[in-house]
């Protein structure tokens, strides 16, 4: 029997590091699409800014063509105005460079409202741009580091799992079992010391009578409490194992 409980201690040490690596290999992909989202809010935002810059830079030539059609009209007229041969023909032009030279004033000033918002935009499209640069290039690199951990720890797993299960075919069938069963039943733990009478995974006290038998090592007990196999914390066979 103490043979087999030193296996099932070593077991356990085992079982506890693959429950460790585990863990640590699957919360990289979480961390992966962390990254991934993070880069693509960041996109989506640049896309949009990209967007209304282009629309305001649009809106500027439009301006622009605007304002040289108004600057010809009012070439036209002021050639007009040059060349009238009567009252009327002169008042018309006149009035029409009036006019002209109202919807220039017009123009220029929505002009320099949209070159303002192109200067703001590019300066915002400049800054997210070099953001998203500098984001791209700290993702790729902890992409690579994530990736390389998932695939050594990944490894590692699949190298322990092959040892455990050479140490398991080792351990007798039923006690295997038991093993197993409370494994899965009680958060991957199967096996406690008890250290000082105490069950060092419960915290439960076991009862001086049982702690003495306990203390025999010559079969292999459960904790009254949390129902695990227990094992004597401070028996000097065991230290080589521990
Ligand atoms: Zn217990």
């Amino acid at each position: 029997m103490f043979d087999q409980l030193r296996l099932l201690v070593r077991l356990q040490a085992m079982d506890k590091t693959l429950f460790d690596l585990g863990q640590e290999r699957d919360v990289i992909p979480g961390r992966l699409a962390d990254l991934t989202q993070a880069e693509q809010a960041l996109h989506s935002k640049l896309e949009a800014q990209q967007l209304q810059l282009d629309q305001v830079q649009k809106r500027r030539a439009d301006l622009e063509e605007i304002a040289d059609n108004v600057r010809a009209r009012l070439r036209r007229a002021e050639n007009r105005l040059m060349g009238s041969k009567s009252t009327k023909e002169y008042q018309a032009a006149n009035a029409e460079i009036d006019d002209g030279k109202d919807s220039l004033k017009d123009t220029d000033n929505q002009l320099l409202e949209v070159m303002e918002q192109v200067e703001a935009l590019e300066k915002k499209v400049g800054e997210l741009t070099a953001r998203h640069d500098e984001l791209v290039a700290a993702s790729k690199e902890e992409r690579a580091q994530l990736e390389e951990r998932y695939h050594n720890t990944d490894s590692e797993i699949s190298r322990m799992i092959g040892n455990r299960e050479e140490l398991a075919g080792q351990v007798d069938k039923d006690l295997m079992k038991e093993y197993d069963f409370i494994r899965q039943a009680r958060d991957g733990v199967a096996l406690a010391a008890v250290s000082e009478g105490t069950c060092t995974v419960c915290h439960m006290t076991i009862p001086p009578q049982q702690f003495n038998e306990l203390q025999r090592m010559d079969k292999i007990m459960s904790c009254p409490s949390c129902r695990r196999l227990i094992y004597w914390a401070e028996a000097e066979q065991l230290k080589e194992v521990l």
